[in-house]
């Protein structure tokens, strides 16, 4: 008998259980709305033109293969604080940086260095309800404990404020706050800057740690600094300590390539190298030091000013389109005839929308109509087109009459 009969069969990841079956279905019409990935108008993976012509001018250069530092590509790491922080933190002197496998394990090594760091007695991280799907077993397997707070009002489909701040002044002090810098998913539901300002206060007045998770940056407005805002105050105001994991998968569509950054923003140059040497501790255990590629392309693109350039515009193309999409979803819903209050969709921003649709009518879009999606009703917008806009507001109606 096999040394490993007892192991059991898992549960499949329900993002790749939708896309396994969209994938079965023939029928020319079927739209997967499940993967956080953009697409273009065609339906088609995207590879930035700024990617694109930095990865020509790599190659043009010849570079060897040889072993990064542990905390990867030095330039990658300045620039990409550079483009979270800008000023927000002074100089960067004072900011630990460390290359890591995408926004992922940024979370990963970031929740190493909380559980091992962190002062507070209660090693918890509150983490808004709902949230991505990975928060709690990344956070789990670095030996933390998982809370929630109050995020999602299902009456509006928009932010529960008022519940979110009573949470999050209720939890012990010193907690560990896990924020979705911009775009949240997946409700596609973000603070205005007054509400970002009353939920500083809370977390300030607790003396939390705010984690902030900034897998979008660019994505939702179109613009990267507005994106950054809610990072850059709490920085600026230097009150509570931020903690920021930091993904280019999206905002650079190099999603395989796995290229992010962990950073924590210290007191002074001294604390930063104290930290930095932590971090060290921390990846060469685990993977020794990152893959080099992704990070010399991010890297190029940050600091050629022309490549920059292109890329920003690139990446407001994206935000636009998704927002032009989530325009359309809405009024065709209404040109439909759809008696339900559809404004969410344009309110909301990012990659996603939280429709409000039932597990049941999630389930109804797939078998009659041939459209994939998470059945907590999350779509991806990026997946919609102006090819199939139509067809998927007659579905969404069809089985919300
Ligand atoms: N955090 C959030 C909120 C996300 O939505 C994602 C990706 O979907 C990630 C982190 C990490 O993604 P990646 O590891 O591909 O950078």
């Amino acid at each position: 008998v096999s040394s490993w009969a007892h192991v059991e069969m898992g549960p499949p990841d329900a993002i790749l259980g939708i896309t396994e079956a969209f994938k079965r279905d023939a029928d020319p019409r079927k739209m997967n709305l499940g993967a956080g990935a953009y697409r273009t108008d065609a339906g088609k993976p995207y590879v930035l033109s700024a990617v694109r012509r930095a990865e020509a001018a790599l190659l043009a250069q010849g570079l060897d293969k040889e072993y990064q530092a542990i905390t990867g590509v030095g330039a990658f790491t300045r620039a990409a604080a550079e483009l979270a922080y800008a000023g927000a933190a002074g100089d960067l002197g004072r900011v630990a940086v460390t290359q890591t496998i995408s926004g992922t394990g940024a979370l990963r090594v970031g929740g190493e260095f909380l559980r091992r760091f962190h002062g507070g007695g209660e090693r918890t991280v509150y983490v808004p309800a709902p949230t991505w799907g990975n928060h709690a077993a990344v956070f789990r397997d670095c030996g933390l404990k998982v809370g929630q707070y109050r995020y999602f009002d299902a009456q509006t489909n928009g932010l529960a404020l008022g519940a979110m701040l009573e949470d999050l002044r209720a939890l012990p002090r010193g907690s560990i706050v896990l924020l979705h810098a911009c775009a949240h998913n997946p409700t596609g539901v973000d603070p205005t800057a007054a509400q970002w300002a009353e939920i500083q206060q809370a977390v300030e007045a607790g003396e939390h740690v705010a984690f902030f998770d900034m897998a979008y940056q660019g994505f939702a407005s179109g613009d990267a600094d507005r994106d950054a805002g809610a990072l850059r105050a709490f920085v600026a105001a230097g009150r509570a300590p931020v903690v920021l994991a930091q993904s280019f998968a999206k905002n650079m569509g190099l999603y395989g390539e796995r290229v992010g950054t962990f950073s924590v923003v210290g007191a002074d140059a001294q604390e930063r190298a104290r930290i930095e040497s932590q971090l060290k501790i921390i990846v060469r255990p685990m993977y020794s030091n990152p893959p080099v590629h992704g990070a010399r392309l991010a890297a190029e693109v940050l600091t050629n000013p022309e490549l920059r350039a292109e890329w920003l515009g690139e990446v407001k193309g994206m935000a636009d389109r998704i927002i032009a999409m989530r325009a359309a979803l809405r009024a065709r819903l209404e040109d439909a005839g759809s008696a339900r209050p559809w404004q969410h969709i344009t309110d909301q921003i990012g990659m996603f929308c939280y429709t409000g649709l039932t597990p049941e009518q999630v389930d109804r879009l797939a078998r009659d109509f041939h459209v994939y999606l998470t059945r907590d009703g999350r779509v991806s917008i990026a997946g919609i087109t102006s090819g199939n806009v139509q067809y998927l507001a007659e579905s969404i109606h069809s089985v919300t009459k």
